[in-house]
């Protein structure tokens, strides 16, 4: 069966990179005048011939996002429901030999939290476990969708990922969408951050949106840790596999996320940095490149970043994030998988996103599972 990883063993993550150097401004000027641009104008736009021209990217940015998703912005409240994992990931917090309290929420305490977040006005959620087959399995996980779909409109997860047979019974059990990133899509840096348990199989890894597609999956959310490895490399990479999803399953919508590693308990620090400047650039450049897909901003940045984003392409946004089970009510002194930078409350970030001229989304779209 033909999957994303035909495509991927086609390229070379170092001639990647020397083309995207090699960008030259007079291949930035035409990747700007184009009405529909292709991954050699995205390379372009991503690389460092692109960088006196942020500013029009920018404004071009803003005015295509308006144009597709007018002046609004959708909000997302994550939850997670367990911190336990059977994995080594080298940059997180719940990382299966980091020495912290374990904790899977009961359907009690699920619905504790969900009064927390009801009660702030959220409708879309994101359900976020470590992976754990016999504790967070796909039992639990479908489990906790039923327990909560009706009272969401949108329901999406970040946990493990499953096979094809796992993703439609969690469809048919009213999950709407899924996150998975590939961190990094640097093969042999992917093997130093994930060296034992299931998330050391890369290709597995690369080819769940595959698996997602067939299985009916609404929206496939993608994205890459920048810090693991060159930002631009992964962002082409997620681009390319962007395009190709696109392609192939075409009845399916898509969102980006910009995650940049965060501090967390037994920290790393990050082998390549990106800037505040070079992440302006990168979500400009993803909007030049597609009009329709949904880009997401989450607590991880910055209060002062995130006002200055909001208007340049983001399209959907959390506040007041926590980031460990029963952080909103059940158990808010629990360990976080990563520490947050946006602190400010719902009310706080909704009142910001307004003075900035746009109208808050709560609910695009509604199962009704009354
Ligand atoms: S990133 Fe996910 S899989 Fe890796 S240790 Fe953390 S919770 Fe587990």
């Amino acid at each position: 069966m033909n999957t994303f990883k035909t495509l991927f063993d086609k390229y070379n993550w170092d001639q990647i990179l020397v083309d995207i150097n090699a960008k030259t401004e007079e291949d930035v000027r035409r990747a700007l005048q184009r009405s529909k641009r292709d991954l050699e104008d995205f390379k372009a736009l991503i690389s460092p011939a692109a960088t006196p021209y942020i500013e029009e990217m920018a404004q071009l940015s803003n005015a295509i996002t308006k144009k597709r998703f007018g002046n609004t912005i959708q909000m997302y409240a994550p939850m997670y429901l367990s911190n336990e994992c059977q994995n080594i990931c080298t940059y997180c917090g719940f990382s299966m030999t980091n020495k912290i309290p374990r904790r899977t929420l009961t359907d009690q305490e699920i619905l504790k939290e969900v009064d927390f977040l009801k009660s702030k006005g959220y409708d879309h959620i994101l359900l976020v476990t470590g992976e754990a087959n016999k504790t967070v399995g796909v039992d639990y996980i479908s489990n906790s969708i039923k327990l909560i779909r009706s009272k969401f409109a949108n329901i999406t997860i970040e946990v493990q990922p499953l096979d094809e047979s796992e993703y439609e019974l969690l469809r048919s059990n009213g999950l709407y969408a899924v996150l998975v990133y590939q961190e990094t899509y640097h093969r042999e840096e992917y093997k130093k951050h994930h060296p034992k348990g299931r998330k050391s199989n890369f290709d597995y890894r690369l080819e769940t949106p595959d698996r997602l597609g067939r299985a009916g999956i609404h929206k496939i959310g993608l994205g890459a840790l920048f810090g693991l490895e060159d930002w631009r490399g992964d962002s082409f990479f997620t681009a390319l596999h962007l395009q190709y999803l696109q392609k192939t399953y075409w009845k399916t919508k898509y969102s980006i996320s910009f995650p940049r590693l965060r501090p967390h308990s037994g920290g790393l620090e990050p082998k390549v940095a990106m800037t505040d400047t070079d992440l302006v650039q990168l979500i400009c450049a993803f909007r030049l490149f597609d009009e329709d897909v949904e880009l997401s901003m989450s607590t991880r940045e910055s209060e002062l970043f995130r006002e200055h984003i909001v208007n340049l392409g983001i399209t959907s946004i959390s506040a007041e994030s926590k980031t460990n089970p029963g952080g909103y009510a059940v158990d808010p002194q629990s360990l976080e998988q990563f520490e947050i930078s946006d602190e400010r409350t719902t009310e706080e970030v909704v009142k910001m996103l307004k003075s900035k001229g746009l109208e808050v989304v709560w609910k695009d779209w509604a199962h009704n599972w009354q």
